[in-house]
């Protein structure tokens, strides 16, 4: 079983042993109802999946994606903003609930993950997944491997500085790449340029009221050649731009898939990244890099958590 749990929708998955998925459901995640309520929820559409399955189906492991901080090898989900979560036992609630093994994640890595196996990373050695949603972060595979660090804080790439006295950001410092490139970042800067009066086919995406403008309205208004989604767009993709740059000058990898809400911008909006990584990356590194979308779009989550769980089940780590 993979579970991938998300600041608004938790993803579920049953995957048979020769990994194909054979069922599926998202359920909301109500992060107010706190981590008992949650996990419970979780427990029981899990419950609810299983007397679905084939009669000699048995549940094997469980994966899960958790945003935010974990410990991997404690199974903890040591702190998540986005959940409200702090030191929740993840890996232990599920092992006394189901009896079976339980492993977890961090939701972005565990995407990668599902990138590795089932999608753009296919066959890769080296290679960045980056996930734009409402934050940006990273997962990074090195030699085959997931790259973790010494904390499990590796990847964080929304929170490398690309302006010296930026916008501050929720993490405490200023100028983090997250306040410039994650769908909440593109969504409030069009909501200014809105509110300073510039014209825009978003004014009718959303009755006139402004607030309402998210990155998915201006990707849509992109799409349908709005000079000021256009705009807004190409400022993102220069500041992450700034941050692959970075990041291909630091790992050399051989590809970077781009995950997350925002990449439903689509090809359009990965051409001005590709354009603006160009300007900044030397010749060698820039000819071996390929900058792709994930193939899974918003189930790369769910078929890591799934992932994790088989690879573990089957005794590779
Ligand atoms: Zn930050």
């Amino acid at each position: 079983m993979g579970i991938d749990i998300g600041g608004t929708n938790v993803v579920l998955a049953a995957a048979d042993a020769k990994r194909h998925v054979v069922a599926e459901r998202v359920i909301p995640t109500r992060a107010v109802d706190g981590p008992d309520g949650v996990l419970d929820r979780i427990a029981r559409e899990v419950e609810r999946l299983l007397t679905e399955l084939p009669g000699r189906s048995r549940l094997a492991g469980i994966g899960v994606g958790v945003p935010g901080l974990v410990s991997s090898t404690q199974g903890l989900s040591r702190i998540s903003p986005n959940l409200g979560w702090r030191d929740v036992n993840v890996a232990e609630y599920f092992h006394r609930r189901f009896g079976v093994p339980t492993w977890i994640d961090n939701d972005v890595r565990v995407a990668t993950l599902g990138e590795h196996v089932f999608g753009a990373g296919r066959g890769l050695r080296n290679f960045i997944c980056v996930t734009l949603g409402t934050g940006v972060g990273a997962g990074i595979v090195l030699d085959g491997q997931l790259y973790v660090g010494v904390t499990e804080s590796a990847g964080e790439i929304g929170h490398l500085t690309v302006e010296k006295e930026g916008l501050p950001c929720g993490c405490g410092n200023r100028g983090c790449l997250e306040q410039y490139a994650s769908g909440r970042a593109i969504a409030r800067r069009a909501q200014e340029r809105l509110r300073e009066g510039v014209r825009s086919s978003l004014w009718t995406l959303v009755d006139g009221a402004v607030d309402r403008v998210t990155a998915k309205h201006v990707a849509a208004a992109f799409a349908q050649g709005d000079d000021l989604a256009r705009e807004v767009l190409t400022e993102a993709a220069e500041y992450l731009a700034i941050g692959l740059a970075g990041a291909i000058h630091l790992f050399n990898p051989e590809r970077i898939i781009v995950g997350g809400g925002v990449s439903l911008a689509g090809e359009p909006f990965l051409e001005l990244v590709r354009q603006a990584v160009g300007r900044r990356v030397w010749e060698v590194p820039l000819s071996a890099v390929s900058i792709v979308r994930a193939e899974l779009g918003d189930r790369s989550g769910v078929m890591g958590a799934a992932a994790l769980a088989l690879r573990r089940l089957s005794g590779a780590v």
